[in-house]
């Protein structure tokens, strides 16, 4: 081959040693995109075979599936929209049926519908609520609902079953222009330590994970420009902007026997943007 020729493409496989999530089977919601997708691979990578939920690309699901199967991970797609009871639970037998049960329940599944309070219309809100909120909620039903009936297999994890719910900083910044959002992840953390305050008993452990800005479609705007990178720096401690692999590796730590005695927390991953920056010069 001459220096000239383009080296061929290499897949580069998951390496097994030491893998955190061996043998474990996780569901991660809206997973074709941003923090999902990146949690979805790493789940793979950490040996976990991944159901990918997905509300509607369906060419971004099969193309996530062939990735983590190449790198010889085990996946399957399947649509449904976390907000419709009907389709949550089928999505649960489905995942049930080929992969004989669920042990990781990552519920990431989130959008946003902005508008000033005044002009919000109940479809904006209830959109909102009905996927960040009630979609996590359906969704964290199911789950402990296999946790249960399943129990501790103490081969697989310490624990019955984990569940980790993508909040946001905004379940404690209040969030002008966002008020729908804002009171769906507050929402998110109290429903989030509610059920772990009842599950706990079960062996079953639940906590959020707050990301602050990270670089995905969601949030383009606040990072697409040089200026709107420079404004929201002012936010940010840390002085950069998050990645969906920061918020990736969290989960997968959460979700693992490393993180057994860890339950109902809200893990923030923001840089310190909860750390008030405006008083970083002393106020
Ligand atoms: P994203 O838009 O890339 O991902 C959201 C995913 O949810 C998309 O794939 C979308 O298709 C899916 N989805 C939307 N409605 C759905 C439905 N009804 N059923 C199933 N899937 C549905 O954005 P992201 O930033 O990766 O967001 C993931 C999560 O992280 C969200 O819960 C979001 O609120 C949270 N979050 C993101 C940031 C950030 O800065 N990006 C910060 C804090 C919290």
């Amino acid at each position: 081959m001459s220096n000239s020729e383009p080296l061929p493409d290499v897949v580069m496989p998951f390496c097994p040693v030491r893998q955190m999530l061996r043998g474990q089977k996780a569901l991660v919601t809206g997973a074709v995109s941003g923090i999902g997708r990146a949690v979805a691979i790493h789940m793979a990578q950490e040996g976990a075979s991944v159901v990918i939920n997905y509300a509607s690309n369906d060419a971004g699901a099969r193309d996530l599936v062939e990735e983590i199967e190449a790198k010889g991970g085990a996946a399957i797609a399947v649509k449904a929209d976390v907000s419709d009871e009907e389709q949550v639970q089928a999505m649960f037998r489905r995942a049930i049926a080929e992969f004989g049960t669920i042990d990781i329940l990552v519920n990431n599944a989130g959008l946003q519908k902005d508008s000033p309070f005044e002009e919000m219309t109940l479809s904006q809100w209830n959109t909102v609520l009905g996927v960040n909120l009630t979609g996590q909620f359906l969704c964290a039903r199911e789950a402990v609902r296999e946790f249960k009936r399943r129990g501790v297999v103490p081969a697989v994890s310490c624990a019955a079953g984990k569940i980790i719910s993508m909040s946001s900083v905004h379940e404690v910044i209040p969030w002008a222009g966002h008020v729908n959002y804002a009171a769906s992840k507050g929402g998110v953390m109290l429903m989030t330590k509610s059920i772990a305050q009842e599950v706990a008993p079960y062996r079953i452990r639940i906590n959020s994970v707050c990301p602050g800005a990270i670089r995905t479609p969601i949030n383009r705007d606040a990072w697409g420009t040089q200026e709107a990178y420079a404004e929201l720096m002012k936010l940010v401690p840390y002085k950069r902007i998050g990645e969906p692999e920061d918020v990736a590796r969290a989960v997968v730590w959460l979700a693992s026997d490393d993180a057994d005695y860890v339950h109902g927390v809200s893990l923030f991953v923001d840089g310190g943007m909860t750390l008030y920056p405006g008083f970083e010069t002393g106020g």
